[in-house]
This record gives structure tokens, C-alpha cells and sequence, in this order.
């Protein structure tokens, strides 16, 4: 299947394995230590040369192999294979988080005087850290409407460096065109980065429209059992050696026990990310349905404004929903949230378990209020992360939340 049917994001070459093999196989040695099945946990900080000639060898990059565990890891080198041929990407360089992914990638990317320009819906985190920090040194950032390319077509300069996006974004799920997107780079010799992790490898795969990087928090459904924090960025090799060396002097790597459980939950990405997304659908219909809610932001609506791209681009559109409760203030709003008896309270998406939370609390309540306004996030809005729980379960939920 292609993009061009609206089914399925494209894969690098027609005969490629399907997303459940992939991530169970992709990226494993057939045979390992001690004939086992699953990949050990090597739990060592740092790896012996037999000889003086064996240390040699390996800075003369004879030999492949591990020197001291800030550089890497035998089980990060999986992952990172595995999440590479998730993404049909040529490389990937993993993280300790989504965060210390992006910041890497942007400090191995970024010199004093260059420019980034972000559509402007987007983690906060994200847009903090271009604007509070990366300003430090000499970095500027532009923020454009999210979806208004000719805006950011216009804030392009010789100095700028790297065009930003999520898609979908958080927490209002608009979807961006790829292919502009990615075109708008390359007419302007500028790199572009995409953070995917609302979207994840399954829904789309970025790096075949032709973005330079993609990111994705694998804290979310990548692990996908709200027990891990990772980050990856994923692209070609040659443009992410950088990075890798730059994570090398940060030190943001993953600790063997915590890939582990990255490539354990990956096992089961393929089927969790169905019941996301078939999760998703059926809520936001609901909600989208019911009398109490004003305004529902999920990409598999047909009022969503992005409809049209996400069908074209996306072979599903997640578990992530933002709603409005009608004529409600923050507080008539936050008895929504409390009323929740399966989903629980708390920030993240992703996992088996189905999380809620008001963006105006959770993550903007010490903001000015015109500066909420600014990023869109109202009083009454409530994001909610289906998880894995069944769909009926999850709904009669909402609806006693909702009419309690
Ligand atoms: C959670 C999230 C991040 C940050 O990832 P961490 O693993 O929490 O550091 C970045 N972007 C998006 C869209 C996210 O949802």
C-alpha cells in the first residue's frame, strides 16, 4: 500500500516486512549470547580490549565494538536498528528522553546567528527551550501559524537553519503536509524536523516525504506502558553523525535496563497502535456526539480542518483527543476530569493506561492568561490519551464523567 491511497504511510521498498514483524525481529542478531532468545540486559559501564593492538583496532574503526557505556550500548544499537526500519530511516540515535532528543539534535545542528522557525503549535517544552535557551547562544527563534506556509515560506532568511513541526500537533491534532513541508526545506536548502510522536512510525513515516529528521518521544507509544522515558531522532546517517557524537559528550543515553524495556514494548507496537487509534476513533465519535462537549480536535473527524491530509498521510490518527466542555469554566471543567474513574490524572499519552488531564493546569497554569490564549489552550479544554482499555469501558466513562 502507498500514501497515495490513503491507507497506509509508504514503506521504503515494496517488499518490505509488515510493522508487526519488523518491530518483534528488525534490528536483532539471529543468534545471541548463550543461544537466547531475547536480547540480555548487558549491564556494564565500560568494555575490556583483549590487547593494546585490540584498542588500536577500534580507534582505527577496524573493529566495531563497544569502548565505554556513554557512547552506547550493545541493547541501544538494537533498538536504535529497530526504530530506524520502523521509520524506513537509514539511522537512528536514541535518547534518555524525547527532550534530551530534540535539545540534542538542535545543539548539534545550531551556531550562533542561525535561525529556527517553528509552526507555533507545539510541546511547550520544546518552544521553552528554543526561546529561554537556545537564545542564550545566539540562536533565534520565529514562530509561525501552525498549517500557514506561506508565513514561514516568508520568515525564511539566509540565516535560517531548520524548520520545526510536530504533526500531529499537541495538544490541538492538526496534521501537516508532509510533502510541503519537506519541499519547503529543500527549496530553501533549510533541514526540517518533525516530531511524529502524536503520529508515530505506524500512522506516518515522515522521512519518505522527504523531512531530514524525525523525532519521536518513545516515552509514549513507542514504549508504550507508561514505565520508560526515551527519545529518538531518526534519518539518514550521514546527517545525524552529529548528533551521535554529541550525545557521546552530553551523556543523554539510555541505561541497559530502561532499553530493555523499549524493545520489549516494541514487540507489541503493531497491535497496541491499532487499539490506539481504533480507541481514538470511537471516543472522539462520541465525544463529538455528545451534548456536553462544544468542540472535539481529532484528525479521523471529518470537521477536523485536517481531515483531508491526515487521511491522505495517516494509516490511523492515534489515541491522543482534545475536547471542550461546553459553556464550562476551568473549574466546572476540572469536575470532568475528576469524574474519570478509568482514565487517571496525569501528564503523557501512549501507554496501556488511558490518562486525562487540562492542559490549562497541567502543563499552562502559571502562564498569563493572554499568553494561554495566544497558544490556543482554553479553560475548558480537556486532552484525553485513550490507552488499551476496551472501548465501551472507556466511553461509558466519559459519560458518566461528562453527566455526573
Ligand atoms: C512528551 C513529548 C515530548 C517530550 O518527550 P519526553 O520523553 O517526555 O522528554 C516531545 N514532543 C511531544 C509531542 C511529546 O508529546
Amino acid at each position: 500500500m502507498s500514501a497515495s491511497n490513503g491507507k497506509s504511510p509508504p514503506s521504503s521498498k515494496p517488499t518490505e516486512p509488515g510493522f508487526s514483524t519488523l518491530s518483534i525481529h528488525a534490528g536483532e542478531d539471529r543468534q545471541k549470547i548463550a543461544h537466547s532468545l531475547t536480547d540480555p540486559i548487558v549491564c556494564s559501564a565500560t568494555y575490556t580490549f583483549s590487547s593494546t593492538q585490540a584498542v588500536i583496532d577500534f580507534i582505527q574503526e577496524k573493529q566495531p565494538r563497544e569502548e565505554y557505556g556513554r557512547y552506547g550500548n550493545p541493547g541501544e544499537r538494537v533498538v536504535e536498528r529497530k526504530l530506524a526500519a520502523l521509520d524506513a530511516g537509514e539511522d537512528a540515535v536514541l535518547f534518555a528522553s524525547g527532550m534530551a532528543a530534540f535539545v540534542g539534535l538542535l545543539m548539534a545542528k545550531l551556531s550562533a546567528g542561525d535561525e529556527v522557525i517553528f509552526f507555533d503549535e507545539c510541546y511547550h517544552r520544546s518552544r521553552e527551550f528554543c526561546t529561554k535557551h537556545m537564545s542564550r547562544f545566539g540562536v533565534t527563534t520565529k514562530q509561525v501559524k501552525t498549517g500557514d506556509y506561506e508565513a514561514m515560506a516568508a520568515a525564511i532568511t539566509p540565516k535560517t537553519k531548520m524548520l520545526i513541526s510536530e504533526s500531529p500537533t499537541n495538544p490541538h491534532l492538526s496534521v501537516v503536509d508532509m510533502e510541503r513541508f519537506g519541499a519547503l526545506g529543500k527549496k530553501h536548502g533549510v533541514e526540517t524536523l518533525i516530531d511524529a510522536t502524536l503520529a508515530t512510525p505506524y500512522n506516518c513515516r515522515p522521512l519518505s516525504y522527504g523531512i531530514d529528521y524525525v523525532l519521536h518521544s518513545a516515552t509514549k507509544y513507542l514504549g508504550g506502558h507508561n514505565d520508560l522515558l526515551a527519545g529518538v531522532i531518526t534519518g539518514s546517517k550521514e546527517q545525524l553523525e552529529a548528533v551521535r557524537k554529541l550525545r557521546g559528550i552530553m551523556g543523554a543515553i539510555n541505561s541497559p535496563h530502561n532499553i530493555y524495556l523499549l524493545e520489549r514494548g516494541l514487540k507489541t507496537f503493531e497491535l497496541r497502535m491499532a487499539r490506539h487509534n481504533a480507541n481514538g476513533q470511537a471516543v472522539a465519535e462520541f465525544l463529538a456526539n455528545h451534548p456536553r462537549v462544544s468542540k472535539v480536535y481529532f484528525p479521523g473527524l471529518e470537521t477536523h480542518p485536517y481531515y483531508s491530509v491526515a487521511k491522505q498521510q495517516m494509516r490511523g490518527f492515534g489515541g491522543l483527543i482534545t475536547f471542550l466542555v461546553k459553556d464550562a469554566d476551568w473549574k466546572a471543567t476540572a469536575k470532568v476530569v475528576d469524574g474519570a474513574k478509568i482514565a487517571r490524572i496525569a501528564p503523557s499519552l501512549g501507554g496501556v493506561e488511558s490518562l486525562i488531564e487540562q492542559p490549562m493546569v497541567m502543563s499552562y497554569f502559571e502562564y498569563k492568561p493572554e499568553d494561554r490564549a495566544r497558544f490556543g489552550i482554553h479553560d475548558n479544554m480537556i486532552r484525553l490519551a485513550c490507552g488499551l482499555e476496551d472501548t465501551a469501558d472507556l466511553i461509558e466513562d466519559l459519560r458518566q464523567a461528562l453527566e455526573g
